[in-house]
């Protein structure tokens, strides 16, 4: 490869996702003065555009802040999804930090001196660069978990909650029974939705779910709004209906107009795995240096939620901002 092609492709570090974590890392190296590439599949913080509208964080504002660029408001209230999205668009352009948006990296080659980070643009050409210092910010909650359902793909199913549709009397079929499934029910309820909540277990988590989701949704329910059918599994989807089976023994066959499969989301580790980085056997999860930040694999980082435990707590924005900083002083 003629020296002029790496010297134009090569940075000291890249870094994958404009997520929270990410900037907050992408705001550390430019402060630094650290030649690097920023790249993000989606729009500026995809994760956080994929909340329901004016949906509120449950971190406080002050917990939330990048840096030295002020989150205006009241520091111990928690945000909306609107105004959280202005912040981070702030911190961007305010500290002229550059994210490549709309730029999926799909492989990830590790190297002796560089590794090699290939990435799709919204054209579908393919670009190759060279760096380093590889720092993955791809987020811990980015993937919907799937059911593995037939249908689980139809123009109907969503599984990212969004109160644009037309629900007006249609019949909504809401799969899960954490906060975003119970959020979402009372949401469609209020649309006058007819609301069906499918919920695996014989009784809701109440304990796993906060206190102000739950009170609306237990009026909507006393209302009639919102009706549960517990110990029920989604096992598939038509256009018009869908099976639920019953403990485990019975099928019954439920009318539906939209379906939210509301079931969780989970890191996508893919880019790591074919990268060869180690997992954990157990935990199915990537081995690094908490000091560090490190994968196995020298230069090749993990950065915010994407590690899904920090310091023996759930990883958070809150809790893994820091994370750029720490990368900032270990890299290669
Ligand atoms: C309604 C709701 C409210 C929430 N409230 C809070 C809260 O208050 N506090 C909290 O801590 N958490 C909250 N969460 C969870 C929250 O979304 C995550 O904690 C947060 O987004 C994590 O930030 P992150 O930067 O680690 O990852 P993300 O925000 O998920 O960012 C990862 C980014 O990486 C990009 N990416 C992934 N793979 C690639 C790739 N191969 N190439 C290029 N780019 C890639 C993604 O597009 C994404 O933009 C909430 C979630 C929901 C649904």
């Amino acid at each position: 490869m003629p020296d002029a092609f790496h010297q134009k492709t090569r940075y000291d570090a890249i870094l994958i996702g404009a997520g929270p974590t990410g900037i907050a890392a992408a705001y550390e190296f430019k402060n630094a003065g650290i030649k690097y590439l920023h790249l993000e599949s989606g729009r500026l913080a995809q994760t956080i555009f994929n909340y329901p509208k004016n949906v509120h964080l449950f971190s406080h504002r002050c917990y939330l802040q990048i840096g030295n660029v002020h989150f205006p408001g009241k520091p111990h209230e928690a945000p909306a999804r609107e105004e959280y999205l202005d912040y981070l668009g702030k911190v961007v352009s305010q500290q002229g930090l550059k994210v490549q948006l709309h730029s999926a990296v799909v492989e990830l080659v590790p190297g002796n001196l560089n590794h090699c980070v290939r990435y799709r643009k919204k054209d579908g050409t393919i670009t190759e660069v060279y760096s380093q210092n590889v720092i993955f910010a791809g987020g811990g909650y980015y993937k919907p978990r799937l059911l593995g359902i037939p249908g689980e793909d139809m123009p109907h199913v969503h599984h990212y909650f969004r109160t644009d549709l037309p629900v007006k009397n249609k019949k909504v079929l809401v799969v899960g029974g954490r906060n975003s499934a119970i959020e979402a029910s009372t949401t469609l309820a209020g649309q006058k939705a007819e609301v069906l909540l499918s919920y695996r277990g014989s009784r809701l988590p109440r304990s796993k779910i906060k206190p102000w989701i739950l009170t609306p949704f237990d009026e909507a329910r006393k209302s009639g709004f919102i009706r549960i059918h517990y110990r029920t599994f989604l096992r598939s989807i038509k256009k018009k209906q869908v099976i639920l089976r019953l403990d485990e023994t019975e099928d019954i066959a439920i009318d539906t107009d939209v379906i939210f499969l509301l079931t969780g989301y989970g890191p996508d580790y893919s880019l790591l795995k074919t990268a060869s980085v180690p997992f954990h056997k157990r935990t199915q999860r990537p081995l690094f240096n908490s000091k560090t930040l490190e994968t196995k694999i020298p230069g090749i980082f993990l950065c915010g939620t994407l590690i899904l435990t920090w310091k023996g707590k759930k990883a958070s924005i809150e809790n893994t901002l820091e994370h750029g900083k720490i990368i900032l002083s270990n890299l290669r």
